[in-house]
């Protein structure tokens, strides 16, 4: 492709309201322009990754025995209201009505299709001999998110391959749940990305119910938990910690409890600076409305309760922070001031808890708080529990090791859904007792702009974006120095012909512009293998090849440029293939 003939509007400043690197670079690169908050045009480099990224889901999909439909986006609101899904999307459902002579008809687009599916197989499969069976689509998903950003990492209409499984049996849909997962990992070790895999939250099975697959980056939204030794990763609202129960005995050289005034304080932060001490010298107590009864949580002052942990300890369904008016009930006192001291309701703690030892506490009156709280003496447990949010250095549930904490954005998602939608819907199967069942299934899905982006994200340096192989718009850009010498456009078009025969794809930079802007532009827009041609070394009858990441070029004799570029090539390709495995 000859860059006058296509559409690379590279940009040499950063683009203002760009805050991410991968949003940063794709506009200043070319590869999209935004329309609105939320929707963005691919322009040809951008497309092109995209459409590169899709083939290689759409590949590992097939070698992994899914096959390929496509549904519409359009779907009719009544679907997801037989789900409870209208409710449970709310906002983020884009629905309206349209005239259909003189009725309306109430439309969704769809932000996933697990309804339009699960009513395909409600009608089209019936017996045991059918399944299992996955079927899967690449296709334009729509969701009106709260918050589009960071360019195209959140959108609200944006590109996903979504898989959806049928089984028979718990044990056939661990099957395909596990071919998934395997395919997974090779569509993004093909990408060139460094993904973990986490446990992510457990779902209506129970057990390893479901995993999201996180590219590691500074700016990801997802939080995640990894060990540094040994296998073990989850997202944070799922993450254990290998702490234990271990009661401490009650502090016997404990301070006296002791009152203090905080007129206005209700938070950790205010209470620390108004009484001068640090956060884990507290205890917090959250008051929570668990299966419609107060409840209270004690934490370390520094530390986040994880809801799905305390939902599990009180082994309730429903859990919400308690209104104002239940916790004056509970505590005697508003909102902010509550402490384990006299409070009347059921009571659990975490593991941390006993240990702050004395502590700071809410006194459960109005502008009090309490100090020398001693456990054992001020305040008894039974026992203690995991219930908050694991932090960096607390010990692997597994091994031991210390945990870490990083920043992660979800490619993908792969989840064991039960029989939620075939039973709403009505997808059963007969088995061969001519008995029927609800059939068991399967949801898999990866943002395939968020390959895009992730990568962009992560691989890049000072000078521009710098793409895998199997990703990248082109894999060379021919760079004749200047298109207006005879010599140096013969050479280089030679070279065209010949790589492009070769099956290369190659951007050939035929601008009349200073050999400095198209060096700057290469560098930016990331292509792997640049050939430069023309200048002294074409008249000392040679060419330079250089890789984008490295700092020397090559110097090849004309004759050979094109035969040694292609091994370079080939060489790259079997160096990623061995990463794949
Ligand atoms: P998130 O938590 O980031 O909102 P999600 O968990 O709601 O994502 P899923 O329903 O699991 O997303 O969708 C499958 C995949 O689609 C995600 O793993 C992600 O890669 C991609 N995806 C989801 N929402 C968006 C979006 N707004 N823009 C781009 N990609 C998205
Ligand atoms: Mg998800």
């Amino acid at each position: 492709m000859r860059w006058t003939q296509t559409l690379i509007p590279t940009m040499k400043e950063d683009p203002a309201d760009a805050e991410v690197p991968s949003h940063r670079l794709m506009i200043r690169a070319g590869l999209i322009r935004q329309l609105m908050a939320g929707a963005y045009t691919y322009l040809p480099l951008g497309y092109r990754a995209l459409r590169k990224a899709e083939r290689i889901v759409r590949e590992e999909m097939e070698r992994a025995g899914a096959v390929e439909i496509h549904m519409p986006a359009l779907q009719p609101v009544d679907l997801f209201e037989r789900t409870g899904r209208f409710e449970a999307f709310g906002d983020v459902l884009i629905n309206f009505h349209v005239p259909r002579g003189d009725r309306k008809v109430h439309l969704a687009l769809g932000p996933t299709h697990e309804e339009v599916v699960t009513d395909l197989a409600a009608h089209h499969i019936s017996s045991y001999r059918q399944l299992p069976i996955t079927l899967f689509q690449i296709q334009t998903k729509f969701r009106n998110e709260e918050r589009p950003r960071f360019g195209v990492l959140r959108t609200s209409e944006f590109l996903m391959k979504d898989a959806y499984s049928f089984s028979t049996s718990p044990r056939q849909l661990e099957e395909t749940y596990r071919k998934m997962y395997d395919a997974y990992c090779r569509v993004f070790a093909r990408c060139g990305l460094d993904y973990i895999a986490v446990e992510a939250e457990s779902g209506p099975i129970g057990g390893d119910a479901s995993h999201e697959f996180m590219i590691p980056a500074a700016n990801g939204e997802d939080r995640i938990v990894r060990c540094a030794n040994c296998t073990y990763g989850a997202n944070l609202e799922r993450a254990e910690t290998g702490r234990t129960p271990d009661l401490p005995a009650a502090a016997s050289d404990s301070p006296k409890l002791e009152e203090a005034d905080t007129p206005g304080a209700t938070s950790i932060e205010q209470v620390s600076k108004m009484l001068g001490c640090r956060p884990a010298e507290m205890v917090k107590t959250l008051i929570f409305i668990a299966d419609g009864k107060p409840a209270a949580v004690l934490l370390r002052g520094d530390h986040e309760a994880n809801e799905g942990k305390i939902r599990r300890a009180l082994g309730v369904g429903s859990l919400e922070l308690a209104d104002e008016k239940t916790i004056e009930e509970v505590t005697g006192a508003p909102v902010g001031f509550a402490g384990p001291v006299g409070l009347k309701c059921e009571l659990i703690a975490d593991h941390d808890v006993p240990r702050v030892q004395p502590a700071v506490t809410g006194g459960n009156a109005a502008d009090l708080h309490l100090t020398g709280v001693t456990y054992g003496r001020d305040y008894e447990l039974s026992s203690t529990f995991d219930l908050r949010n694991a932090v960096a250095g607390d010990p692997c549930p597994k091994c031991g090791t210390n945990l870490e904490l990083v920043h992660g954005i979800e490619v993908g998602h792969v989840f064991k859904l039960g029989t939620k939608y075939s039973e709403a819907l009505g997808a059963t199967f007969l088995d061969e007792h001519e008995e029927r069942h609800p059939i068991i299934m399967g949801c898999y899905g990866i943002g395939v702009n968020r390959i895009i982006a992730s990568l962009a994200e992560t691989s890049h340096d000072e000078n521009g974006l710098i793409w895998p192989l199997t990703i990248a718009p082109y894999e060379v850009i021919l760079l004749p120095l200047n298109v207006t010498d005879e010599e140096t456009t013969r050479v280089a078009e030679g070279f065209l012909k010949e790589l492009e025969d070769a099956g290369v794809d190659v951007l050939y930079d035929d601008r009349d512009v200073r050999p400095g802007v198209k060096f700057k532009d290469a560098d930016l827009i990331g292509i792997p293998l640049r050939i430069v041609v023309g200048g002294k070394g074409l008249k000392e009858g040679k060419v330079e090849i250089r890789w984008r990441t490295s700092s020397e070029a090559e110097k090849v004799a004309v004759s050979e440029g094109a035969r040694a570029a292609l091994q370079m090539l080939s060489a790259a390709r079997e160096e990623q293939g061995s990463l794949v495995g």
